[in-house]
């Protein structure tokens, strides 16, 4: 670990998923933060998350360590000779689409080890990284501003501190996105509604095995990780807690705008098990939701952001891209964005050349995070049969899945801080050069003076 350098410092605005690798991956770069979070403490909701292995490399790459440790808390299929099968396609109909004599389908690739765990084991690992002393909890930011010496931060409780710079990891509803692109892009401050909300339910695996029976092959439904497709409607189950509990998704179409003033809406159980029912779902499946909360949770992403940063105050994780949960990649490109993050400001010597740090990290990551935030949408409509030319066609859709991760999961990471570091080197030394006249002007200056 380098020395730290209080001259310069930066105030993480947020402790989910990116604020805290962005933390660990400065404390290892001796640059020194303080992460300030809206909570009491480090949440512990949230249900089930996976990782692809980009984003166990990137954390591994800002934490060398963390993959023992994630693969102590996280679970894979069941069924032995599955490690690599990411999801087995099956139908959300009556019957699972075994009446019509279909096997489970299963798609993934060599590079992918199957691996879910629940938030808060991973959000555990994560916490025991970062020295209390740098955290302040119940400190919900109300409002972002820049002057010429950096940022600063008022609170809700009515507490103003300053920084040299802000990351906002505040999520898709924080408030550092409206200090990035209010002025400039307004119409992009807002989330938009993806068209559909989820259940979430959490089951004790004996019981999901019970109510979801085996397949025609003899291997437990719930044992491995399903991606049930229907017409405008998509289920997931996954095994989580070292396979003691399945974890549920349910995807319902919404034609309407989301009005509800929250991002969740409570309704009774019953209204849940219809809204469901009436999809045309497989019974077993519905039964499932008797564990579920009966919350409906509005999906909302940022398919476009036209920049992640406006001077010193720079975006990470969804508050930059929250995108659908398709493809299981937004965890993955949170942390990816703090790899490349912490590398750059690691480098940054006086608090001037941050903005050249922001600059090369929205050159790096916003084009493949905000392709992942598109690609997600089309996975989609793709297993809700949405994609034209495709519809229904099972081989299609499956021969697809197991090409449109590869991109995602294969990712040069390396590269991506390799270039990083010489962007903003290079950079950096165009800024030193233009700051001091060469030679000649010096001469041509002096003779001008003498004259
Ligand atoms: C149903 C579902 C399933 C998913 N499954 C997967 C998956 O399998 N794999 C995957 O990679 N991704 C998945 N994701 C996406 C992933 O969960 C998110 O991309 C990721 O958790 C976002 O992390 P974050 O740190 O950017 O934001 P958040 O987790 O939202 O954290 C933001 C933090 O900022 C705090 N905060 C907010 N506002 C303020 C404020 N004004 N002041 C101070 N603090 C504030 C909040 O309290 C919170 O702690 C899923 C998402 C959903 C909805």
């Amino acid at each position: 670990m380098a020395g730290l350098r209080p001259s310069f410092d930066v105030a993480i605005i947020g402790a989910g998923i990116g604020g805290l690798a962005l933390a660990i991956g400065l404390l290892r770069q001796g640059v020194s933060f303080t992460l300030y979070e809206a909570a009491p403490c480090f949440s512990s909701v949230g249900a089930g998350v996976g990782l692809g292995p980009n984003a166990i490399r990137a954390m591994e790459l800002i934490q060398p360590g963390f993959h023992e440790l994630y693969k102590r808390i996280s679970s894979g299929n069941i069924t032995p000779g599955k490690d690599h099968v990411m999801m087995d396609a099956m139908l959300v109909e009556d019957g699972l689409g075994e009446r019509r004599g279909m096997r489970p389908m299963p798609y993934g690739a060599p590079c992918y080890d199957r691996t879910s765990a629940h938030r808060k084991d991973l959000l555990d690992i994560l916490t025991s990284w970062i020295p209390g002393k740098n955290v302040r909890f119940n400190k919900r930011v109300k409002r972002l501003s820049q002057n010429e010496k950096g940022a600063v931060i008022e609170f809700e409780d009515g507490n103003i501190v300053a920084a040299s710079c802000v990351i906002g990891s505040d999520g898709i509803k924080g408030a550092s996105r409206g200090a990035v692109l209010g002025d400039r892009w307004p119409e992009y401050v807002q989330a938009r509604y993806t068209g559909k909300y989820v259940y979430r339910s959490i089951i004790p695996m004996e019981e999901a095995m019970k109510i979801l029976g085996k397949d025609v092959d003899g291997n437990e439904i719930a044992g491995d990780a399903k991606m049930f497709m229907g017409d405008r409607c998509i289920i997931a189950t996954f095994p989580i807690s070292k396979g003691t509990q399945s974890n549920m998704v349910c995807f319902r179409p919404d034609d309407q705008p989301w009005s509800h003033p929250e991002w969740t809406r409570a309704v009774s159980k019953h209204t849940m098990m219809q809204d469901i029912r009436k999809l045309g779902v497989d019974e077993r499946l519905v039964t499932l939701l008797n564990w579920a909360n009966p919350l409906q949770w509005a999906l909302f992403h940022h398919i476009i952001t036209p920049t992640y940063y406006n001077h010193r105050i720079c975006l990470l994780g969804d508050s930059a891209h929250a995108m659908l949960p398709h493809q299981a990649a937004g965890a993955g490109q949170c942390i990816e964005d703090a790899l490349v993050l912490c590398r750059l400001l690691g480098l940054v010597k006086d608090p001037s050349q941050i903005e050249k740090a922001f600059e090369v990290y929205d050159g790096i990551r916003r084009p493949r995070a905000q392709k992942v935030v598109k690609t997600s949408q089309e996975a989609g409509d793709l297993c809700a049969f949405q994609v034209p030319g495709v519809g229904s066609d099972m081989d299609k859709i499956v021969a697809n899945q197991a090409e449109r991760y590869l991109w995602i999961w294969l990712h040069n990471l390396e590269e991506d801080v390799d270039r990083a570091e010489s962007e903003f080197n290079a950079l950096s030394e165009e800024a030193r050069s233009a700051a001091q006249p060469t030679l000649v002007g010096i001469k041509t200056a002096s003779a001008a003076l003498v004259a």
